[in-house]
C-alpha cells in the first residue's frame, strides 16, 4: 500500500467503526418556543426592535447594513439570536445537523482524521463558533466515545462560542444534561460551565478570543452567514456604501439609501480589482478568519467551516427568513433570522499565506468524499423499520441533492502548512524514486485504496 493511501485508510476505518446502532435521523417531533421563556407582560414591556432602531436612526442618521444586522441580530436585549430558539420545523430555519446526525459523525471523523494527521497531540480542543441547539457537538463527540480507542489517554474538551444565552441554555441541556452552571459574574470570559456525561469539560464564551490558546479544531457550521455584511454599490463617482434609514414617506418603515460620499468601510473594504456591480463584505467574519489562521499558525490545528455561499461571484445575496419562509429584510426586524450568503474568495485572502486553505467544495462532494454513502448502506442494513428507513433517505437527499443542500452548501478549510507538506524520505534507505505525495485531507479528497 502506498503512503497517500494511508490517511485515507484510516478515514475509512474510522467511519466504519462508528456504530451502526443508533438512528440516524433527527426528525424530532416540532419543537416549541419554551425557551423562549418571557411572559406576555415582559414582552410587552420590552422596546421593539423597530422603535429601538428608528429612534437610533433619528438621532445618528442613516446606519450601514452591517451595524443594522447586528442590532437585529445579536443586541443583547432584543436580538434575534439573543431571544429565539429559531431553528427545526417548528422555527425558522433548519440546519444539516438538525436533519440528520451522519452529518455530525461525519464531521466527527474528519475531526479525527485531522487530530491524526497532526501527530495525535495529548491536548484536543474542540471548539464550535454558534453551536445552535448543540446537536453538531453532541453527534461529534458521540463519535469520539465509539472511537474513544483511537483517542486513548488524549484530553479533550469542548469549547463553544455562543452569544445567544437562550441557545447555550438548550446546548447545555443536549451536552451536559443540565448539569452546567453559569458564571457569578456577568463579566467572566467563560460564562458557562458543564462536563459532558462522559465527563468531558464544556465552556462557553461569547468571543472566540476568549477561548484558550492550545491546539484545537475548530468547527462553524452555519455560523459566518449570520455575520453583519457592509453592502457597497459601484456607481459612476466610485463605491459607495448602502445604508438602512427611515422612510421619510412611512414613519414606522425602514428603507436602504447609498451614501453620497465615500465611507470609511467603502474606502477600506472593496478590494482594487473587484470586477462586481454591487458587493457584499463581511469584515467581522474577515477579522474571525485572521483570528483563526493566526491561531492555527501558532498552536496547530485546523477550521472547518460549512456554509451557504460562493467564491466570489454573488452580489445581492442578503435576506430574511421567518416561519421557513423568505422575509424581507427591513420588515419587522428582530422577528426573522437575516442571513447572507458567505464569500469564500473573501476568507481565502482574509486568511492570509500563513496557513493552506482547501476549498470550497460543495456539501455533496465533501460527504461523499467522507464516506456518506457507505455509512448509509451500513445503516439501511440495520433497519428494518419501514419509517425510519424512509426517513434515512429522505434525509440523505436533502444533505446531498444537488437542488437541495448539496450545491448549496460548500465546505472550505483552514489547515497548517505542516499537514500539507511531502512526507520527509527516511535517510540510509533504499525508497522510490519519486518523494511521496502529501496525506490527502478527508471529504476534500476522494476516498480511494490507490
Ligand atoms: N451551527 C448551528 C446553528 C446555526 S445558527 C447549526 O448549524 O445548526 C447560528 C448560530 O450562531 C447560533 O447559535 C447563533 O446564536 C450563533 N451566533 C450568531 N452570531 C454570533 C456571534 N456574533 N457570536 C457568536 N455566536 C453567534
Amino acid at each position: 500500500m502506498k503512503m497517500r493511501s494511508l490517511v485515507v485508510l484510516k478515514t475509512q476505518q474510522l467511519i466504519s467503526r462508528v456504530s451502526s446502532s443508533s438512528a440516524a435521523v433527527r426528525w424530532r417531533a416540532a419543537q416549541t418556543r419554551l425557551l423562549c421563556s418571557s411572559s406576555p407582560d415582559e414582552a410587552k414591556r420590552r422596546p421593539s426592535m423597530l422603535r429601538h432602531l428608528t429612534s437610533k436612526l433619528k438621532a445618528t442618521g442613516p446606519i450601514s447594513v452591517a451595524e443594522y444586522m447586528k442590532e437585529v441580530l445579536t443586541n443583547p436585549v432584543t436580538g434575534y439570536y439573543v431571544r429565539n430558539n429559531m431553528l427545526g420545523p417548528d422555527g425558522d430555519f433548519i440546519t444539516s445537523p438538525e436533519i440528520s446526525q451522519i452529518f455530525g459523525e461525519l464531521l466527527g471523523v474528519w475531526i479525527l482524521s485531522e487530530w491524526m494527521g497532526a501527530g495525535r497531540p495529548k491536548q484536543l480542543q474542540l471548539v464550535e463558533l454558534g453551536p445552535g441547539k448543540g446537536s453538531l457537538a453532541s453527534d461529534v463527540l458521540r463519535v469520539f466515545s465509539q472511537l474513544q480507542s483511537v483517542l486513548c489517554e488524549s484530553s479533550v474538551s469542548l469549547h463553544l462560542v455562543e452569544v445567544s444565552p437562550v441557545l447555550s441554555r438548550l446546548q447545555a441541556q443536549t451536552l451536559t444534561r443540565d448539569s452546567s452552571r453559569e458564571a457569578d459574574a456577568e463579566d467572566e470570559l467563560v460564562y458557562r460551565r458543564g462536563e459532558t456525561a462522559a465527563g468531558l469539560p464544556v465552556s462557553w464564551y461569547r468571543r472566540l478570543d476568549d477561548v484558550p490558546t492550545g491546539f484545537s479544531i475548530f468547527i462553524a457550521h452555519e455560523f459566518f452567514d449570520a455575520l453583519p455584511i457592509h453592502k457597497f454599490q459601484r456607481t459612476d463617482k466610485g463605491w459607495r456604501e448602502v445604508m438602512v434609514d427611515i422612510d421619510p414617506e412611512k414613519n414606522d418603515q425602514l428603507r436602504f439609501v447609498v451614501t453620497p460620499s465615500p465611507t470609511l468601510a467603502s474606502s477600506t473594504l472593496v478590494h482594487d480589482d473587484e470586477r462586481r456591480e454591487h458587493l457584499e463584505v463581511c469584515a467581522e467574519g474577515g477579522v474571525i478568519v485572521q483570528q483563526l489562521a493566526r491561531r492555527i499558525v501558532e498552536d496547530g490545528g485546523a477550521a472547518l467551516i460549512a456554509d451557504y455561499g460562493h467564491d466570489g461571484t454573488k452580489t445581492d445575496t442578503f435576506r430574511g427568513f421567518k416561519g421557513h419562509q423568505l422575509h424581507d429584510v427591513l420588515a419587522s426586524p428582530g422577528s426573522a433570522d437575516l442571513t447572507a450568503d458567505v464569500d469564500f474568495s473573501y476568507l481565502r485572502r482574509m486568511a492570509g499565506g500563513g496557513v493552506a486553505c482547501l476549498g470550497p467544495v460543495t456539501q455533496r462532494t465533501f460527504l461523499k468524499n467522507m464516506g456518506i454513502d457507505t455509512r448509509m448502506q451500513v445503516l439501511l442494513r440495520n433497519c428494518s423499520d419501514p419509517s425510519t428507513r424512509k426517513q434515512l433517505i429522505s434525509s440523505y437527499d436533502m444533505l446531498t441533492n444537488p437542488a437541495k443542500m448539496g450545491e448549496r452548501f460548500h465546505f472550505f478549510s483552514l489547515l497548517h502548512h505542516s499537514r500539507l507538506a511531502k512526507p520527509k524520505r527516511a535517510t540510509g534507505m533504499k525508497l522510490e524514486k519519486t518523494s511521496p505525495a502529501p496525506l490527502p485531507v478527508a471529504g476534500f479528497t476522494e476516498l480511494s485504496f490507490s
